[in-house]
C-alpha cells in the first residue's frame, strides 16, 4: 500500500481536532439543554403539587363550614330566631375563613334568604345560576363546586361551592353556598415565579378554566376541553402528569405539570413557557458556540497554513535531495573523467593508460627507448594491519612524496599511482641505465624516509622496484610488453628479498 505524506496525516489530525471540537461542543449543549428541561419540569411538578395541596386545603375547610350550615337548616328550620343564629354563624365563618367572599342560603326559588354580609340585601335572586339548577334537578348530598361567577352578593369574581338543602318530606328546600374568593387563590398562585410568560391554571374536571394567573379576566370560565392539556389530563384518568402543550390562551408552548385536587373534582396545572427555557439556554449556548466556532475556524486556519508550508518545505527538500543526487553523480562522472589520483594527488591509471600509448607510439616512431619502472611498497599489507589504515593511507602519500621528488623532470616523464600502493614511473627517451638509476634514487629516498614499520624486518618502510626498457619495433612490440617485462623485474626483486630494484632480465639474487 502507497504511504500516506506526513502533510496527510497532520491536515487529518487538525480536521479530526475540529471536527470533535464541534462535536463535543454541540453535545456538551444537548445536555445542558436536556438538564435545563429536566429542572423545569421538576418545578413545574413542585409547583403543582403545592397549588393542587393549597387548593385543596382551602376548599376542606369551607366545606365543613357548608356540610355544618346545611344540617341546621335541615334539622333547625329557618324561623325567626334560627335565622338570627345562621347570620350570626355565617359572619363568624366568613370572618374566620379568609377564603370564603360569602357564605348564603337561597331559598327553593332562588331567593335570598340569609348570608354572612353585615348589610342584608334581601332582592337577589339566583334561580337561574347553572348550580341551583343543578341541585333542583339532582337530589344528590355531595357539595358541587359550580362554574366561576361575578356575585350578586359582593360583585367579586368566586367559585361557588354550594350544597342542596333538603326539606323533611325530601323535597328541593334551596342551597347553601359558600362563595370561595378568586382573590384569594390568585394571590396564592401569584406568590410562585413562574418566569415571564409560565402560567399557573386551576380547572374543572368538566374542562373549564376556573382561574389563572397571571390573572386574565377572558380566561375565566373559558371552555378548555379541546385543549392538548385537557386531554392528555383525561386520558390518564385523574392522574398526575406531565407534558408540552401548546395553551389555547395566547397560543404558547409550555412544560405543563398537572395534578388533580384530591378531594374535589378539579386540577391544577403549573406551566413553564418553553421559550423562556429555551431563551436561557441559547443564550449560554451562542455564547459558547461562538467562541468554539471561532477557536476551530482559528485551527483550522493555522493548520491548513501548517500543511502548506510542510508541503512546500517537503517539496523544497525533494529538490534540494535530486539536486544532491545529481551532483553526486556528476562528480563520481567527473572524478573518472580527472586524470588525477585522489590520494596521492600523482597521475591516475586513467593517464598513465594514455600516457603510456602515446609514449609508445612516438618512442616506435622514433625508434627512441622508452623505460618503465614498476614500484611496490614492501609489506604494505602488514602495515595496514599493524598501524591501520588512516596510518597506511599518510604512508602511502610520504612515499609518492619521495617518488614525485626524484622523477627527473623531463617532458613526457610521468609518475602514476598504478593501484593500491604500486606506482609506476614511465620515463621516455631513458635507457636502461638511466631508467635503473632513476629507480634506484627512489627507493633510497624512500629509504632515507626511515618511516618505522615494525612488521617488516627491516623496521622501516622500504618499497620494491623493477625496471624494463624498450626500442619498440612496429608489428612485434605493444605497450603490454613492457609492462609485463617491468612487473616481472618487480617480482624478481620482491623475491630476491625487498628494499632493491632489479631490471628486466637481471637474475633475482639476494640483497
Ligand atoms: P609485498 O611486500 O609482497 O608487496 O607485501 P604487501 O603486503 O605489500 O602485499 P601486496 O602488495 O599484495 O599488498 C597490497 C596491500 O596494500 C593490500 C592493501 O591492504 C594495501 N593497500 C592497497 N592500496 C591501499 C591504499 O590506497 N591505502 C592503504 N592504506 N592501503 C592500501
Ligand atoms: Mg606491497
Ligand atoms: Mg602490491
Amino acid at each position: 500500500m502507497k504511504r500516506l505524506p506526513i502533510t496527510f496525516w497532520t491536515g487529518a489530525f487538525v480536521a479530526l481536532v475540529c471536527v470533535a471540537m464541534v462535536v463535543l461542543e454541540a453535545s456538551r449543549s444537548w445536555g445542558a439543554r436536556t438538564a435545563l428541561l429536566d429542572q423545569a419540569e421538576r418545578s413545574a411538578t413542585n409547583l403543582a403539587h403545592a397549588m393542587s395541596e393549597h387548593a385543596d386545603d382551602t376548599l376542606r375547610t369551607a366545606d365543613t363550614c357548608l356540610f355544618d350550615l346545611e344540617e341546621r337548616i335541615e334539622t333547625d328550620g329557618i324561623g325567626p330566631a334560627q335565622l338570627e343564629r345562621l347570620h350570626r354563624l355565617m359572619v363568624d365563618d366568613a370572618r374566620r375563613l379568609p377564603q370564603i367572599d360569602v357564605i348564603s342560603h337561597y331559598d327553593e326559588r332562588g331567593n335570598w334568604v340569609v348570608n354572612s354580609q353585615a348589610t342584608k340585601v334581601r332582592n337577589i335572586n339566583i334561580a337561574d345560576r347553572e348550580y341551583f339548577v343543578r341541585h333542583m334537578q339532582v337530589a344528590d348530598a355531595g357539595t358541587y363546586i359550580g362554574l366561576p361567577v361575578i356575585s350578586r352578593a359582593s360583585g367579586r369574581w368566586i367559585i361557588p361551592m354550594t350544597r342542596r338543602i333538603d326539606k323533611p318530606d325530601g323535597s328541593f328546600g334551596g342551597v347553601v353556598m359558600a362563595a370561595v374568593d378568586m382573590g384569594y387563590l390568585s394571590r396564592f398562585s401569584g406568590r410562585f415565579d413562574v418566569g415571564r410568560n409560565g402560567a399557573i391554571g386551576l380547572l374543572s374536571d368538566r374542562g373549564v378554566l376556573l382561574l389563572r394567573q397571571p390573572y386574565s379576566a377572558r380566561s375565566i370560565g373559558a371552555d378548555v376541553r379541546s385543549s392538548q392539556l385537557f386531554q392528555a389530563y383525561q386520558r390518564g384518568g385523574r392522574v398526575a402528569g406531565t407534558g408540552t402543550f401548546v395553551s389555547p390562551q395566547d397560543g404558547q408552548l409550555r412544560l405543563n405539570s398537572y395534578r388533580p385536587v384530591e378531594n374535589y373534582p378539579l386540577f391544577v396545572t403549573a406551566a413553564l413557557s418553553r421559550e423562556d427555557i429555551m431563551a436561557r439556554w441559547r443564550h449560554d449556548t451562542l455564547g459558547r458556540s461562538a467562541a468554539v466556532l471561532v477557536l476551530t475556524a482559528l485551527l483550522a486556519l493555522f493548520g491548513n497554513r501548517l500543511v502548506r508550508q510542510m508541503r512546500r518545505r517537503l517539496q523544497v527538500e525533494a529538490e534540494l535531495r535530486q539536486t544532491r543526487d545529481a551532483l553526486a553523480t556528476l562528480n563520481a562522472t567527473l572524478e573518472k573523467l580527472a586524470l588525477q589520483d585522489g590520494l596521492t594527488g600523482l597521475a591516475n591509471r586513467r593517464q598513465f593508460d594514455v600516457s603510456l600509448g602515446n609514449e609508445f607510439s612516438r618512442a616506435m616512431r622514433q625508434g627512441a627507448p622508452l623505460a618503465l619502472a614498476m614500484i611496490d611498497v614492501d609489506h604494505f599489507k602488514a602495515y595496514n594491519d599493524r598501524y591501520g589504515h588512516a596510518a597506511g593511507d599518510d604512508c602511502l602519500r610520504a612515499v609518492t612524496e619521495a617518488v614525485r621528488l626524484q622523477t627527473p623532470r623531463r617532458a613526457g616523464d610521468l609518475a602514476a599511482r598504478y593501484g593500491g600502493e604500486e606506482l609506476a614511473v614511465l620515463l621516455p627517451n631513458t635507457d636502461g641505465e638511466g631508467a635503473l638509476a632513476v629507480a634506484e634514487r627512489i627507493r633510497a629516498a624512500v629509504e632515507n624516509l626511515a618511516l618505522e614499520h615494525a612488521g617488516s624486518p627491516l623496521g622501516i618502510v622500504t618499497i620494491s622496484a623493477g625496471v624494463a626498457t624498450l626500442v619498440p619495433r612496429r608489428g612485434a612490440d605493444h605497450a603490454s610488453t613492457l609492462l609485463e617485462a617491468a612487473d616481472r623485474a618487480l617480482y624478481a626483486a620482491k623475491a630476491a628479498g625487498r628494499n632493491r630494484v632489479m631490471r628486466h632480465g637481471d637474475t633475482a639474487t639476494p640483497g
